[in-house]
Parts: structure tokens; sequence; C-alpha cells
């Protein structure tokens, strides 16, 4: 039996295009993009090459969009560099009780700095309000970061409206768009979206990559408005310094492979995007609609519908899904409690508590996303596999 992997919230296969065209940038066009000779010049041809292919996907213009090591970098250098480019203390900074842990943290330090935050709840489904966005705004606000879609239940965010609200108002709008990029569209003008983060790996690129869209323009002028100066090429003050790349805002030798990787998986997901959201979001809701049938006291954690095509989030009542999750793996059946990165840790799921459930609801979630490579056979099987191990389970 072939392994089964219910994990792509968690990291997805780099895809065979991807890995092809990475190969030749390792060591045939193995220049440093900023020399002057011909080596240089391809390796700049294939950084740009991506940075335009992004840069269409999303309806920026190639110049805004600046590439990192990782979501969690663009998402420290969004935070901390909006804060830092305020340059007073206290800036104020509002986000949502879902955010992932590196916005959560990174704002949790600039706290400790003696900014302000303001943590707006979300409702059952996870969503939050964008009208308590609104109402959280204070003078001495300069930014708002709400995630595009969760990690762990897949709930969207109203992007769009919250964009409006922080447009009408001139506050700079962050989204950590980690998990929704390449899986859903997104127009960073029609949603008035500032600065975006995404991560390679999370959609069939590889790790260690990530962009940052920065609306430099935008983000100088609402820094501005609120009577800050910003540094004329950078808007966000850098985290790093050192040499000009990447608009001084990520110095440092590019990564050209993975950034021509990063490319390569933005050009699938433009191609295969739409077709690929339709098969699983029709996967999914067949997978919950029997889970919640055939196995008795199970619920749904997330909004039914404003969710992400690939995520289940689901409880089974008196199991304890940790054990689930080691009993799933020894069949074969790869999948999660909570998020990857917390679930190595004892700690319970924030996001989870922060949509009301009990520590006990908490305990008895799994998480399973799916991908471009699930089956329905897969899918038939892993519930077959639940219901046999939940009722032995229940035995003991
Ligand atoms: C995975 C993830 C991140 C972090 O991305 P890395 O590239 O693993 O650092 C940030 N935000 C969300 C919502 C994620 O799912």
């Amino acid at each position: 039996m072939k392994p089964i992997y219910l994990d792509y919230a968690a990291t997805t296969p780099a895809a065979a295009e991807v890995i092809a065209a990475m190969q030749p940038y390792f060591a045939e066009n193995f220049g440093n993009a900023s020399s002057l000779h011909d080596f240089g010049f391809r390796a700049r041809q294939g950084i740009e090459g991506a940075r335009r292919i992004i840069a269409d996907f999303i309806g920026a213009t190639a110049d805004d969009i600046i590439f990192t090591g990782s979501g969690t970098e663009s998402n420290n250098i969004a935070v901390q560099g909006c804060v830092f480019a305020a340059g007073r203390v206290p800036a104020h900074i509002i986000i949502s009780a879902v955010e992932h842990s590196s916005v959560y943290s990174t704002c949790a330090f600039l706290e400790s700095l003696g900014h302000e935050l303001t943590v707006v709840p979300v409702d059952s489904c996870g969503m939050v309000d964008p009208g308590a966005i609104e109402a959280a705004i204070k003078d001495t606000t300069v930014l708002i970061s709400v995630q595009y879609a969760n990690n762990e239940i897949g709930t969207l965010q109203p992007i769009a409206q919250i964009g409006l609200i922080a447009e009408k108002h001139g506050i700079v709008f962050h989204t950590d768009a980690v998990q929704a990029f390449g899986k859903i569209p997104i127009n960073v003008n029609e949603q008035k979206i500032t600065l975006l983060s995404a991560a390679g790996h999370k959609f069939y690129g590889p790790k260690g990559t990530g962009l940052l869209y920065v609306n430099r323009h935008e983000t100088t002028a609402r820094l501005a408005a609120r009577g800050i100066r910003t540094l004329p090429d950078t808007a966000l003050e850098p985290l790093m310094y050192g040499g000009p790349q990447e608009a001084g805002l990520r110095p440092a030798t590019e990564n050209t492979p993975g950034i021509v990787g990063l490319g390569k998986a933005v050009e699938l997901a433009r191609d295969t995007m739409a077709g690929s959201a339709e098969r699983e979001r029709k996967l999914r809701d067949y997978a919950i609609g029997r889970l919640l049938s055939e196995i008795p006291g199970s619920a749904l954690n997330g909004h039914r519908v404003e969710r992400l095509p690939n995520n289940i989030n689901i409880r089974f009542e008196n199991v304890n899904a940790y054990e689930l999750v080691l009993l799933l793996d020894r069949h074969g059946i790869a999948c999660s409690s909570g998020a990857a990165c917390s679930s190595q840790s004892a700690k319970p799921s924030r996001v989870l508590a922060a949509i009301g459930l009990t520590a006990q609801e908490v305990a008895e979630s799994l998480r399973l996303t799916l991908g471009k490579y699930t089956e329905k056979e897969d899918i038939d099987y892993v519930i077959a596999k639940l219901s046999e191990l939940i009722t032995a389970l229940k035995q003991v």
C-alpha cells in the first residue's frame, strides 16, 4: 500500500516541472545575479523572469515583488519593517486572533518593545468581523495584518472588505497569504492589499523560498499621511543590512534556483489552479459529508463554505487526535493534529481556542489537507481506516 499524504497544509512536494526548472541554476547558470558578466546575466534573467510571472499572477508590478527565504521571513519583514519604519513608540498594530505564529510572535516581540497590539477576535467559524477591525483603529495605528486563509481550519477572511477599510483610513494592510497563494485567485489591486506574504513550499515550489509583495508607493503614501517619513527605496525598514539586492529590503546573494523554482510553481498554479481547486473542493466535501454522517459524535471545525478548497478540520468526540495521528501514521496515512509547526509541542492550538473550542475539543481535532496527488480511493481508504481506528479507540 503506497502511503497517503494528507498534510498538504504543512508542506507540498516540489512539482517535477519545478525541479526541472531549477536544475540548470545550480551549476550551469550559477553566476551571481549582481555580476556584470554573462554568468551573472543569466542568473539575473532567471530571477527577473520569475518576478514578472509572480507580479502578473497577483496584478502587481514586478518592482513590488521581493524574494525572501520563507513565509516566516516575509511576515517578519512586513510587520517589523512597517513598525520600525514608523520609528515611533508606541506604534499600534491590529491583527486577528488566528494569525500564524510568524505574525503573532512577531507582534508579541514588538509589544515587548513598547508597541501596542490589538488582537481582534474571530467568530465560531474563525472569521474576523471587518467592523471590529475598523473599530480598533487609533491615531497611532500603522498596520493591519490579517491572514488570507487559516492554516489549521482553512477559514477565508473577508480580505477585500478589510482592504477597503484600510484604504479609507490610510493604514498599511498586510495579509499573510501563505495558505491561499496558488490555491485561490488573489488580486492585490482589487482587494486593496498593500503587503502580501507567500511561501513556495505550500504550493509545489521549493522549501526555503518566500516572497513579499510591497506596494511601495501606497506604503510610503499611507505612512506619510500619518506623519511618517520612510526610506525612499524600501518603504519598509529592512531587518538586515548589506547589499542592494531586492531593493535593499532583503540583502544577500539571491537564491537563484529557489527563485526560479518559485516562479515555476506560480506558473503552474496560474495554469492549473482553477481546475485543482474545483477537484479538491469536491473531494473535500465528499469526505466531510461521509465523515460527519458515518462517524458518530463528529463535528467540523471552521467555516462550511468560506474555506480553503483542500482543508478538512474535524473533531471526533472522546478521541485523542494526537494518538489518532500516530495510529494513522502506522497505517501509512500522514495527517496532523493542529498546525504542523506546533504539533511537536504540547501547546494546545491557539486557533481552535479562538473559535471557542474547549481544551477537550481542541485535543479531539484532526486536520486532513488534500492536494493535487490526492485521489478518491485515498479518501475512501482513509475514511474506512478512521472509522475502524476510532471505534477501537473508543472501546479502550
Ligand atoms: C506555513 C505558513 C507560514 C510560514 O511559512 P514558512 O515558509 O514555513 O516559514 C506562515 N503563515 C501561514 C498561514 C502558513 O501556513
